[in-house]
């Protein structure tokens, strides 16, 4: 038996982006519908609300717009993500570009001025030290 993916759950239009915008990715959405894919948000599965403040990665840790540190949370989120990929037998991750959970290999800088620097979110950093391969969204249509 193939083993699901792990999908970030706004990339099929959950309400859990920080911005609290719903937009779905159709080829995301499709691996769904076929159950080739579980979809898994770390931030609010970390106990984070929609919507709620942009954070990003500065120094190692996570903070928001306010200066509060949300390491924490993210960290929970990310410990149930992969928590959930193991249990499904998952070798596989699409996760949203950018995002200082879901990014991989391109984030934030943590000066919220929408400057990108090289590195992983919190989530796709976990996912890939415990073996899961971790891909973006524009990966599936590249
Ligand atoms: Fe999407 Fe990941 Fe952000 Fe959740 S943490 S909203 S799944 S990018």
């Amino acid at each position: 038996k193939h083993s699901p993916c792990i999908v970030s759950a706004c990339l099929i239009g959950m309400f859990c982006r920080y911005s609290g915008e719903v937009v779905s990715f159709g080829p995301a959405v499709e691996l769904v519908r076929q159950g080739r894919a579980i979809p898994f948000c770390p931030e609010a599965m970390g106990g984070l609300s929609t919507p709620r403040k942009p954070c990003e990665i500065k120094d190692g840790r996570v903070v928001d717009s306010d200066g509060v540190d949300q390491t924490a949370a993210f960290r929970r989120g990310a410990e149930e993500g992969l928590r959930l990929a193991k249990l499904a037998g998952c070798t596989e991750a699409i996760l949203k570009t950018r995002s200082p959970s879901c990014g991989c290999g391109i984030i934030y800088d943590g000066s919220f001025t929408s400057t990108c620097i090289q590195g992983d979110g919190v989530f796709a950093a976990l996912l890939k030290e415990h073996g899961i391969t971790v891909r973006s969204e524009e990966d599936l249509v590249g």
